[in-house]
């Protein structure tokens, strides 16, 4: 990072003060690694130009479905790490979407190179520890729709450089891939993954790319857990739980002990749709309810944030911009969480899952 980046990052005091939270809260989070399973920057970036660089307010939609995040923002909260999604359009053919998807690549990587050292592209855990070492923001490269790579020759291996870290199977719609999980899609009579669908799950394992199984229908998450080889950590980067909030878009618990049963973890996201309903709240404790849920299913070792910001969700009130992560801190420390939790459920899960899959 330069010096000039530096310069703009504000103080534990004046974060606190303008989030309205404790300086403890800014400090604490600012001693973590904080890693958010699930950004869609790029999407602004990529329809309205949107500068991720540069500081933004609320703008016009006031923190509604995006300008939620940018590097400044980052940077006052404490953001140590993302994973950076690349959506893919279903209504392009399966050469435009994987010319797409390169393209898209080619620009992140412009991005990237143009930040002076302020962000970095990483591909493993010691590249992650390596990035952090030189104060950068640690991007994992992401793609949500696996119908992507339908038209590359080999599947994800094509990505160069082993650039890809995640996949999210399937997005929005139906694909050659299987099913999402929508309420149209439980009208199908075959809801799983299509012989396409495992094939990639065995592809991503090869590659040593995480399957996410965020977005997929039931049947295609028991396809993808049945496919998936066992010695690697399933990931669900962006979902609420259903033990919560009953909702076609979260998990069961019989999902969250599969995922835990991995290794992997399970991001939560902060989409007021899928989390409402969580005792009354109508704040960011709503987040807490879900990841409490999680902890008490199966463990504090396997929750994390996947927040989904800029991915044209209506995030909580108190949790519509990018900077406000201690805000979530302060959450946890009323909770009584520990330090020891607060740094696990921020980063530390994640990071685990990461050197399990590439060290
Ligand atoms: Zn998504």
């Amino acid at each position: 990072m330069t010096a000039g980046q530096m310069a703009e990052r504000q103080a534990p005091k004046e974060v606190a003060a303008r989030l309205g939270v404790s300086e403890a809260a800014v400090e604490l989070t600012r001693r973590c690694e904080v890693v958010d399973l699930h950004l869609d920057t790029f999407i602004p970036m990529r329809l309205f130009g949107y500068d991720p660089m540069r500081r933004h307010g609320q703008g016009i939609l006031r923190g509604r479905h995006f300008g939620h995040m940018d590097l400044p923002r980052m940077q006052d909260a404490g953001l140590s790490g993302g994973m950076w999604s690349i959506t893919t359009n279903p209504l392009r053919t399966a050469a435009g979407r994987w010319r797409a998807f390169t393209e898209n690549v080619a620009r992140l990587v412009e991005v990237v190179d143009a930040s002076e050292g302020a962000l970095a592209l990483v591909r493993s855990h010691a590249e992650y520890r390596a990035a952090r070492a030189r104060g950068a923001h640690a991007i994992m490269l992401s793609v949500q729709g696996g119908n992507a790579f339908d038209g590359a020759p080999n599947g994800p291996a094509d990505v160069p450089d082993r650039l890809l870290t995640r996949v999210t199977l399937v997005h929005l719609t139906n694909s050659r891939v299987g099913a999402a999980s929508t309420p149209v899609s439980y009208l199908r009579r075959r809801r799983g993954l299509s012989e396409a669908g495992r094939r990639l799950v065995t592809q991503l394992n090869e590659e040593r790319i995480f399957v996410d199984l965020a977005h997929v229908h039931p049947d295609g998450f028991w396809d993808a857990v049945e496919a998936h080889d066992k010695s690697q950590p399933l990931i669900d980067t962006h979902t609420g739980v259903s033990g919560v909030t009953p909702h076609w878009r979260n998990l069961d618990d019989r999902q969250l002990k599969a995922i835990a049963d991995t290794g992997g973890v399970v991001g939560i996201i902060y989409s007021v749709h899928f989390l409402k309903g969580a005792h009354g709240h109508r704040d960011g404790q709503m987040i807490l309810e879900h990841m409490q849920h999680v902890i008490d299913v199966v463990g504090e070792d396997f929750v994390a944030i996947g927040s989904d910001y800029d991915g044209a969700i209506i995030p909580p009130p108190d949790l519509r911009s990018g900077d406000s992560y201690p805000r979530m801190v302060q959450y946890m420390l009323q909770r009584g969480w520990s330090e020891a939790r607060i740094q696990k459920v921020l980063g530390e899960n994640f990071l685990r899952a990461f050197a399990l899959l590439r060290p």
